[in-house]
């Protein structure tokens, strides 16, 4: 096996765009890699460690994780702190790494939603699993009701004054507890840099009051599951690769929810066909087009598929001819 070091690609930082998250001084990539899938136990480590360094050679310097990701649960965070170690360790400063917890984490009253007890602890968990002494970003990854919303943005704040967070985001808040997230956390003096929330062709549910909200009170979006998970790209048009997620996974994604959307994903794919793009390019562009959105938050089983899906910035504008005919077809 070769033992030669890796060295980042010299020409990264001209491949890539990179936007203002919000009012902060802090640019993210206009692709971010996730590692909720491809990184836990049973796979690859070769294949997730060619997956980091294609996307950092490629301009990618955001890795968004979360302490439950795996399987099992902290095995991405894991997983991601052996490759940091062997590879990334010198270009740590030239990285954002993120990280989460509200799901549920570990048995018991502690390890689950927004308590303070729960995300302090948690968050030293993932600093140890990734080997860290802060993350970029701390998410609180949903919104909890029960929890008081002082204790779980007060919690945030602390993390940030500790230095265990240099910044903290929110993830799948509505509008109206988001904007009482935002104001708690202004007046604590920690402001929300970035909101985290599902945002695709077939899931706009964002453009129903909280991209307007996060413009108008200065803070970041990074849209996850760009891809639907990969339905938005050319993979099941004909059939289902023994290797695709609704195949082998089947936890959040199965044949069934593919084929109810089959018609739509055939039509889009002749309508990226004449833009000339892959669907998962003029998927990722359709978000990006709107410059509200920091970052496309992508996930990715092959290095092919990261190279694929970063030519999206290439043509990131439509013609209001091709946004109807996309809105007719997701109608
Ligand atoms: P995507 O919608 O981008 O789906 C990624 C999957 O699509 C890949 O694993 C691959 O699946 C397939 N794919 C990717 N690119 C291509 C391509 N170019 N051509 C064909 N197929 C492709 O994102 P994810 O659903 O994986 O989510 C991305 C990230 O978002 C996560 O890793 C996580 O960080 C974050 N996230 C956050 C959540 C939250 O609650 N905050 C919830 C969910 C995700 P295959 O295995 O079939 O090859």
């Amino acid at each position: 096996m070769s033992k030669k070091k890796y060295k980042a690609h010299a020409a990264r930082y001209e491949k890539m765009n990179y936007r203002r998250t919000g009012n902060s001084g802090l640019l993210l990539p206009e692709l971010s890699l996730g590692l909720w899938h491809n990184f836990g136990l049973n796979d690859d480590f070769k294949n997730a460690r060619n997956l980091l360094k294609c996307a950092f050679d490629n301009g990618i310097t955001h890795f968004d994780l979360a302490n439950n990701y795996g399987p099992p649960y902290g095995a991405a965070e894991s997983t991601f702190g052996k490759i940091l170690k062997k590879d990334f360790r010198k270009y740590r400063d030239e990285l954002i790494i993120s990280s989460k917890a509200g799901y549920d984490m570990w048995d018991g009253p502690y390890g689950d939603f927004g308590s303070k007890k729960y995300l302090t602890a948690s968050l030293d968990q993932s600093l140890k699993r990734m080997n860290l002494d802060y993350v970029d970003i701390f998410y609180h990854h949903r919104p909890d009701y029960d929890t008081p919303l002082e204790e779980t943005m007060g919690t945030l704040d602390l993390m940030v004054r500790q230095g265990k967070a240099l910044y903290v985001g929110i993830s799948n808040y509505e509008p109206e507890r988001a904007a009482q997230a935002f104001k708690i956390l202004k007046e604590l003096g920690t402001p929300c840099l970035i909101h985290q929330p599902r945002y695709n062709m077939m899931d706009c549910w964002v453009e129903d009051g909280l991209l307007d909200l996060i413009e108008q009170e200065g803070v970041g979006a990074i849209a996850f599951s760009p891809l639907a998970q990969g339905t938005l790209t050319d993979k099941y048009l004909n059939g289902f690769p023994d290797d695709s997620r609704a195949v082998k996974d089947g936890r959040y994604l199965n044949t069934d929810q593919v084929n109810e959307k089959l018609t739509k994903i055939k039509a889009l794919n002749k309508i990226a066909l004449e833009r000339n793009q892959s669907l998962a390019q003029m998927a990722i562009a359709w978000i990006l087009k709107d410059q509200r959105i920091t970052s496309v938050l992508i996930g990715a089983s092959k290095t092919e598929q990261i190279l694929d899906s970063l030519k999206a910035i290439d043509n990131t504008s439509f013609s209001d001819e091709e946004l109807t005919k996309i809105k007719t077809v997701l109608q």
